[in-house]
C-alpha cells in the first residue's frame, strides 16, 4: 500500500512537506517542487504503485478517481482556460519518481 522509501508516500504520509491544494482519503494534489509552467501540480493516489502497467484494479480505480476530480481542481488552482494532465511511464519518458502521478500543467498558454 505504501513504500516507506518513495518520496510520494512520504509526501502522502506528511514525513517529507509539500504545498498541498487538495487532499481527500484516496488521493493528493501538491505543487511540483520544480514548475515547468505557471501552474505545475502533481496528482497522487495515496496507494504506491510506480507504473501505469502496475495498476491493478483498485489502481485503476484511483486513476478513474483522480481524472474524475482533476478538473475542478485544475479550475481551482489558475487553470481556467485549459491545462495538460501527462503520466511520464518509465525512462525513455523521463519518469524520476516511481510512485504514479499524473502532472497538471496550466496557467498560462504551453508550448506544444
Ligand atoms: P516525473 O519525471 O514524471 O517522475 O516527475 C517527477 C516530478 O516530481 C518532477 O516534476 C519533480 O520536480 C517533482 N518532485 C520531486 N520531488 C518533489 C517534492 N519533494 N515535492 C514536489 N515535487 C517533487
Ligand atoms: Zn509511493
Amino acid at each position: 500500500m505504501t513504500d516507506k522509501n518513495c518520496v510520494f508516500c512520504k509526501i502522502a504520509n506528511g514525513e517529507i512537506p509539500s504545498e498541498k491544494v487538495y487532499e481527500d482519503e484516496k488521493m493528493l494534489v501538491f505543487k511540483d517542487i520544480e514548475p515547468k509552467a505557471k501552474v505545475h501540480l502533481l496528482a497522487i493516489a495515496k496507494t504506491h504503485f510506480k507504473l501505469l502497467s502496475d495498476a491493478d484494479e483498485c489502481g485503476m480505480e484511483n486513476i478513474k478517481y483522480m481524472l474524475a476530480k482533476i478538473p475542478q481542481i485544475a479550475v481551482a488552482n489558475g487553470c481556467k482556460n485549459g491545462y495538460r494532465l501527462i503520466i511520464n511511464q518509465g525512462d525513455d519518458a523521463g519518469q524520476t519518481v516511481f510512485h504514479l502521478h499524473i502532472h497538471i500543467l496550466g496557467g498560462e498558454v504551453l508550448p506544444w
